[in-house]
């Protein structure tokens, strides 16, 4: 059965097919929760595995913030919001028109890979959006959750800072496969360059864990790590 990884205080990772597509669980004080993305259209069973192993129900989940609009991430948030009763899920307001209509996020048709990424079926079920994120917000869930705004992988893609933990999310502007950081894949961004650019946002943050949506986490110099990897391959 699925279990939940502790990143920190408050703070969960749930790998949801092994460790290549994890969501993302914060407890606030009264208990409630917060998901941070919901794998793929198959996800959800894992995901409520993985809360009861920390004693969670769905029906403690009173939001579900998304990273990005791709099958990956936002597959099984209509079954989620249907699970725990909640009006919608959260995501940056670029990327909102992608999750209500289910049809995923634009890729970039000038690659090979985003011409044949795109005729793939890549889209999801429609799922409603009740709130709409912008650059640098402060989410008030488990004492803290900042957004940054690090469009190229989509329009509205994010990456966050949970602050209390010191954890933070890179979402899809890196991943971490197989434990060897990596660029995501070309053809799955709207613009790859843009992605390259705005991952840099990632090394000037403050923390101390950085957990991966693709990929397992990093405890010991994580900082260190992301700023090295940009250094390496950032140009
Ligand atoms: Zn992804």
């Amino acid at each position: 059965m699925t279990k939940a990884i502790a990143l920190g205080p408050n703070i969960f990772r749930i790998p949801t097919l092994g460790d290549f597509i994890n969501t993302f669980v914060l407890v606030n004080e009264d208990g409630s929760v917060t998901l941070i993305d919901c794998g793929v259209k198959k996800a959800p069973k894992r995901i409520v595995d993985g809360l009861a192993s920390i004693g969670k129900h769905p029906a403690d989940v009173t939001r579900i913030v998304l990273t990005h609009a791709h099958g990956d991430h936002a597959g099984g948030a209509a079954e989620m919001v249907t699970t725990t009763g909640i009006d919608g899920v959260t995501v940056h307001e670029e990327d909102a028109q992608y999750v209500v209509s289910g049809s995923g996020s634009p890729v970039d048709k000038t690659l090979r890979l985003g011409r044949i990424f795109y005729r793939m079926p890549h889209g999801f079920a429609p799922t409603p959006v009740s709130d709409r994120l912008v650059d640098d917000q402060l989410l008030d869930i488990a004492g803290g959750l900042r957004i940054h705004h690090t469009p190229g992988h989509s329009p509205g893609h994010v990456s966050l800072v949970h602050e209390p933990s010191s954890v933070m999310i890179t979402g899809d502007a890196i991943w971490n496969m197989a434990s060897r950081m990596t660029w995501p894949v070309s053809g799955f961004c709207q613009s790859y360059m843009m992605n390259r650019q705005t991952a840099h946002v990632l090394g000037e943050l403050e923390y101390d864990t950085v957990a991966f949506t693709h990929g397992p986490h990093i405890t010991e110099n994580a900082r260190e790590s992301i700023r090295g990897f940009l250094k390496r391959k950032g140009q």
